[in-house]
Parts: structure tokens; C-alpha cells; sequence
């Protein structure tokens, strides 16, 4: 079978495997759409943190079942969207049912093989139904789902001041969970071209482009009161330092994206606010089942998230390409016939 592989930084190639056979507990799935995200990018480039090449990537999957066991409560056809944070099981964090955060999780395409190939073996427990939405749709769930899982950990009540911070792909989904949770939602990014992006995806969203004024705007946006909730998708240390002093008395930084690094902040400023500083990892299977019916209902601009498309075959050629697109792209989706 068809295998696109990151042999080493910088170089994917395609390969031919050996199509695996089906084992116990697993499920026998048909790729048929991945989305190609952030952490992509950098295992390619070679920045990913731990990562052992060579390496077959792609955590962001749809496919159809195409064999089960008999045990099985799936069957031969269906659509299938993947889970790709594989828990342990056992550890602490597991017992408590939060797997996202497995103290040995495994992600598919990071810590072992993902799904830019044409069959994967996944434990059945983490295939959720497509149902009704196509194969790149429900490749696009799971980066969705990153965004809903942070906004989730925030506790947004509706009326709720909300920044986020970084206008990637994460944050915008970021947003709109925010949005559908009722908050009232500004974003803030360096760049110029993401913002208008972002405010004309996100509706109603106010954007802010940072420069030096923008400590004085947010001050005269919010009457001097700063945000209930800051929700930072940026992965920058700077940024992530700045994002704290946005966040209002009684109010909560949630970091969704991690940066290798150490983050400083002033103890007077944290403690007179009683703030709240906390992390998102990954998502769970609700936060899963949030995006997907927030898709059938049309609560999301799904489609138009789609900004990039390619067939699997083409990806060694296409990813690099990409790489320079980063002001327009938003989520590229490759697809396996
Ligand atoms: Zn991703
Ligand atoms: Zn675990």
C-alpha cells in the first residue's frame, strides 16, 4: 500500500508497505482524507521537540471501516473519524478520564505511524461516527476539536469577555467554540492579513493586529477591565507572556498551545487578580462530540476552513510549497481515493 514518509527533516517520500493485517481490538480503516496541521510542518522541518524518524505522519483522519472483528460494533463501510491520542489506560491521569493528557499518551503520526497511508489499524475506541459529513469535514475535526477542548478547560459562560490570542488555525477554532459558548469575542495576532481573515470567519468577532498601541485599544475596549477569559493558540514564549496581562481580576489564561520553554509572570499581578493559569492538552472524545454536531448544525464555517487541498500522492511536493503559504493557509486537506 501507498505510504507518504518523513524519512528524515526535509524529505518525505513515497513508499510501498505492506498493508497491515487486522489485530484484536482494532479496527481496519481506509484512509480517505487528513489534514495537515502545525505539527506537520514541524516534523518535517525537524523542530518537533521528540520525535523518531523516519516517521509516517497524520493525526487529523477520516477514513471507512474496510474490516472489523467479530466483537465489533462497527461495521464494513462505515465513515469513521479518528481519535488519534492513544491513552494508556491505567496511569493517573486515565483513571481520572482524562486521556488526553495520559501521562504515556501515543499520538498517531507523532509517537508512532499515523494515517498519511492508505490502511491503519485503530483501536476501536477511538473511531467516533462521521454520520452525514464528508471525508475532508471530518478530517477537520480533530484541530477543531483542539479549540472547543481549550474553551471547554476556560469555562466560558455566555456574556463572557473572551481573547484569544493567535490567529492560526487553533485559535480560530478556538474562537468559534468561544462564540458558541456564548462569549463575546475579540483576536489578537501580529499579523494583519490573519486577523482580517479571522474577524471575517469568525462573525461578530472584534480583531486587534499588535503593534504598540495595543495595550491602550484592549484597555479602551474592555473599559479598562480586560478579559474574563484569554485563550493563547500562539506556542510563543513572548506572546504567551503578554497574553497573561490581558486577562481581568477573577479571570483565567487558558495556554492551548506549548511552546518548549519556560514562561515567567509577575507573582503581585497573577495574585491580585486570584487569576486562574491553566493548560489544555489534546481533546476527549466530548470535545470531539461538540465539533461534530456543531458541523451538522452549521455552526461552523467548516468549508471554508478548507483553504488548501491535495491528493496524497502529490503531498511530497505539495507540503514544502505550503510551508511559504502560511498567511492563507488555514487547513490543508489531502485526500486518498
Ligand atoms: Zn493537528
Ligand atoms: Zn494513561
Amino acid at each position: 500500500m501507498l505510504a507518504v514518509v518523513c524519512v528524515e527533516p526535509g524529505k518525505l517520500a513515497l513508499e510501498d508497505r505492506d498493508e497491515p493485517a487486522l489485530a484484536s481490538g482494532m479496527v481496519k480503516v481506509k484512509i480517505r482524507s487528513i489534514g495537515i496541521c502545525g505539527t506537520d510542518f514541524h516534523i518535517y522541518e525537524g523542530s518537533h521537540p521528540f520525535l523518531e524518524y523516519p516517521r509516517v505522519m497524520g493525526h487529523e483522519l477520516s477514513g471507512e471501516v474496510v474490516e472489523v472483528n467479530s466483537d465489533s460494533t462497527l461495521s464494513i463501510g462505515d465513515r469513521v473519524i479518528v481519535n488519534p491520542y492513544l491513552p494508556c489506560g491505567k496511569c493517573i491521569a486515565c483513571r481520572k478520564e482524562k486521556p488526553n493528557c495520559c501521562s504515556s499518551i501515543r499520538v498517531l503520526g507523532v509517537h508512532i505511524d499515523g494515517g498519511m497511508t492508505e490502511f491503519l489499524n485503530v483501536p476501536e475506541g477511538q473511531l467516533y461516527p462521521a454520520n452525514d459529513l464528508t471525508f475532508a469535514q471530518a478530517a477537520m475535526v480533530e484541530f477543531l476539536s483542539i479549540g472547543a477542548h481549550g474553551v471547554r478547560r476556560g469555562e466560558i459562560k455566555s456574556g463572557d469577555r473572551v481573547l484569544v490570542v493567535g490567529a492560526g488555525p487553533i485559535g480560530l477554532g478556538a474562537a468559534i467554540f468561544a462564540q458558541i459558548a456564548g462569549g463575546s469575542v475579540a483576536i489578537l495576532d501580529l499579523n494583519s492579513a490573519r486577523i482580517a481573515g479571522a474577524v471575517s470567519l469568525v462573525k461578530g468577532a472584534k480583531g486587534f493586529v499588535l503593534d504598540s498601541n495595543t495595550d491602550s485599544e484592549i484597555g479602551q475596549y474592555t473599559n479598562g477591565d480586560m478579559f474574563d477569559v484569554v485563550l493563547d493558540a500562539t506556542g510563543n514564549k513572548r506572546a504567551m507572556e503578554s497574553s497573561i496581562k490581558y486577562v481581568a481580576h477573577g479571570g483565567t489564561c487558558v495556554f492551548i498551545s506549548v511552546v518548549k520553554d519556560k514562561i515567567t509572570f509577575d507573582d503581585p499581578f497573577f495574585h491580585a487578580r486570584e487569576m486562574r493559569i491553566i493548560g489544555s492538552r489534546n481533546a476527549t472524545k466530548q470535545d470531539f462530540d461538540t465539533v461534530i454536531s456543531s458541523i451538522k448544525n452549521s455552526m461552523i464555517p467548516i468549508d471554508l476552513l478548507n483553504t488548501h487541498t491535495a491528493d496524497l500522492r502529490d503531498l511530497p511536493q505539495k507540503l514544502p510549497q505550503w510551508l511559504g503559504e502560511q498567511d492563507v493557509l488555514i487547513k490543508a486537506v489531502v485526500t486518498l481515493n
